[in-house]
């Protein structure tokens, strides 16, 4: 583990900060919180915390010395100095004489001392930093010591690399018990520089940042070379899976299964998913033994908020037998759930006050020959939930190397998973109305394009643009956080490879906006015959070939679905020497009743938007080719006034995207956007 602290930097963002009034003590210690939590070794995900015991001014104009400690769930790689909130020291350390305090009374007493009220919950782990006496402190989970740690014998072997450089302080869940059971052990051994939490992490502490950091890596170091030295093969496991399916088949599946019906009929509580596959995890998952390791249970006690305690296994997904795999994979999620159930009756019976469950679903699945899968209620959940468990794969690779894993006890894991404070980590603010869905919008680079993607991310939808254009549709895409993919919609083989980029990256698909058009112009009685053939290619079957592909995904799911068509006015209303452009939005329009009509049963609705009149935005998406440009009609026709008197945006169609995508018992619809133009009503 290497030392990063670089002086000259250091008192660089001392300076600077010292500009903005936050005090010197304070501004070193978010130098050195930020070099740990840049190294995912040492920190994961809101992991670990530090502190700085320093001089405050209160609004009295009291000096008042406080504990400058991180906020629960930060994230220390970008922590700014309000992520350290800063609590009066001695309305802490008055609680270290308590025989026992409840973590109500913890918490209410850590919020009754801040010097800012509206400041962040200071950590969970602050009585910790409070009842040391050092002024620096830092605490992570480093992978190399959760190994050392975590084994049957881990006290013995971390007493024989660290000796008296650290003490060791054995297993009990964060709060005031082991708050004070740490100052106990450090009591016993004064000297030390940091502490070992065995089968949970370090600490490390010193009279300046740096040698508080210092101290951190040094100890880190010494489990690394001892881990490096008594590192042995790794055995592998003897059987190699067979011809695999590809992820973009299996992903659909396994996303539709951890799928719970919610609410009303057809509703889903769905996840999003990612996909991993680096050689260690592919090692860890052939392994032998895997059944053992996998399901010891975590490596550090807060994972267990983001994994559960175990994930779950599969077998080898076989090409052409995708039927064959959903059944062993509906059984053996059955058998997890199943399993997660009784854990939690067996430990509630014992649990005062009694605990309600959470859901019993895995969040990882390991697939032999394919990785690992990870599950979260966003694709920014699912890649905590992959870190995570890539985290305890290193861990317990490194830890069977030198002996054998070990976690901690199942009551000690249901205590952690169900502890309110940990749960509160994880935020219960109420759900967007697309959150957990996958949105797929085709013409992603043109401006109703963009408005979709504005409109759907804004509603917590994860959102993959398709387009021609590849530079503007990561453009685009990044801009909503979203996937972007090249992809010429009148190419079969560019559809099927784009859809299947979206369910390896998010699993699946919910929604499709079939977007992506262009506009050619013709009198119907001399018009060349592959003008209408070339319209018909992108106007039309564009839309039924990636409906088809979306749909493919949506059964695999079984999930029902959503599917959008951008028609045109011209569908209804013909213009003249628009038939070209009309004939095929016409067949397009059908084309949505006849996804509804034959998919309705699946739970898949089909509607259509007749957008029309649109300021620029429209032209300017549907007359990207050359050939259009050069046959335009005037945009000064297509903007001429409506009934309102309105002008009509990108952003309105978008809108009306989305109110067709909620619009839980509407199918086969048209909804027009248009401001009005009677002779495009339906009738
Ligand atoms: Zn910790």
């Amino acid at each position: 583990m290497d030392n990063l602290w670089v002086e000259r930097d250091a008192r660089a963002m001392a300076r600077r900060y010292q500009g903005a009034g936050v005090n010197q003590d304070v501004a070193l210690c978010v130098y050195g919180t930020r070099l740990l939590g840049s190294e995912p070794r040492l920190v994961q995900h809101g992991g670990g915390n530090t502190s700085v015991k320093t001089m405050m001014r209160d609004v009295t104009g009291a000096d008042v010395e406080v504990l400058c400690v991180k906020g629960s769930g930060a994230d220390m790689a970008v922590i700014e100095p309000h992520g350290l909130p800063a609590v009066r020291l001695a309305g802490l350390q008055a609680l270290a004489g308590l025989p026992a305090l409840s973590d109500e009374d913890m918490v209410n007493t850590q919020r009754c001392n801040l010097l800012d009220a509206a400041a962040p919950n200071p950590s969970v782990e602050t009585l910790l930093h409070a009842f040391l006496p050092h002024k620096f402190i830092t605490h992570t989970h480093a992978n190399a010591v959760l190994a050392l740690t975590d084994q049957p014998d881990g006290a013995e072997i971390c007493a024989a690399v660290y000796g008296k450089r650290a003490a060791l302080v054995p297993y009990l869940m964060p709060g005031f018990g082991l708050a004070k059971l740490a100052r106990e052990v450090f009591e016993t051994a004064p000297d030390c520089e940091g502490l070992i939490l065995l089968k949970h992490g370090i600490f490390a502490f010193g009279a300046t940042a740096r040698e508080a950091y210092e101290r951190m890596i040094a100890l880190v170091d010494l489990a690394e070379h001892h881990l490096s030295r008594g590192r042995k093969r790794r055995p592998r496991a003897a059987a190699a899976p067979r011809r695999l399916a590809a992820v973009a088949e299996v992903a659909p599946i396994l996303r539709g299964l951890v799928a719970e019906p919610a609410g009303e009929e057809g509703q889903w509580r769905r996840m999003v998913m990612v996909h991993r596959n680096g050689p260690a995890i592919l090692d860890f998952i052939a392994g032998a033994e895997v059944r053992r390791y996998a399901f010891s249970g975590v490596v550090t006690p807060d994972h267990v908020i983001r994994t559960k305690s175990k994930p779950l296994l599969l077998p080898a997904p076989e090409a052409g037998a995708l039927d064959d795999f959903r059944t062993q994979a509906e059984a053996a999620l059955a058998a997890y759930t199943a399993d997660y159930r009784a854990y939690f009756a067996r430990q509630n019976a014992a649990s005062l006050p009694p605990k309600t469950a959470l859901d019993p679903l895995p969040r990882v699945m390991l697939v032999p020959g394919q990785g690992l899968y990870g599950f979260g209620k966003s694709a920014r959940d699912a890649a905590i939930a992959a870190d995570i468990a890539e985290t305890a794969i290193a861990v317990i690779a490194d830890a069977e190397s030198i002996g054998r894993f070990e976690s901690i006890a199942e009551a000690d894991i249901f205590a952690v998973e169900y502890w309110s404070l940990e749960q509160a980590k994880l935020g219960k603010a109420a759900e967007k109305p697309l959150a957990r869905q996958v949105v797929a919008i085709t013409g992603g680079a043109g401006a109703i394009g963009v408005a979709c993607a504005r409109a759907f991310a804004a509603a917590g939808a994860e959102v993959a643009l398709l387009d021609r254009d590849g530079a503007a549709v990561g453009k685009a895409a990044a801009s909503v956080g979203g996937l972007g993919l090249a992809c010429d919609v009148t190419k079969p083989k560019e559809v099927d490879a784009a859809f299947a980029r979206i369910a390896e990256t998010y699993g699946g698909l919910d929604i499709l906006i079939s977007n992506a058009g262009a506009a050619w112009s013709g009198r119907i009685g001399t018009v060349a015959e592959s003008v209408l053939r070339e319209s018909f290619e992108l106007n039309f079957f564009a839309h039924q070939r990636v409906a088809q592909a979306a749909l493919r995904l949506m059964l695999a799911q079984r999930t029902g679905g959503v599917l959008l068509f951008n028609t045109s006015k011209q569908a209804v209303n013909p213009g003249p020497d628009f038939g070209p452009y009309g004939l095929p939005k016409a067949a397009t329009l059908f084309l949505s009743r006849q996804y509804a009509l034959d998919h309705g049963a699946d739970g898949i609705r089909s509607n259509a938007v007749n957008a029309d009149r649109i300021r620029s935005g429209l032209l300017t998406d549907e007359m990207v080719t050359a050939r259009a440009r050069a046959r335009k009609v005037s945009e000064k026709a297509y903007m001429a006034g409506n009934l309102l008197g309105r002008e009509v945006t990108a952003a309105d169609v978008a809108q009306a995207f989305l109110d067709l995508a909620l619009a839980r018992k509407t199918t086969a619809a048209v909804l027009t956007v248009d401001g009005g133009n009677i002779a495009a009503a339906l009738r």
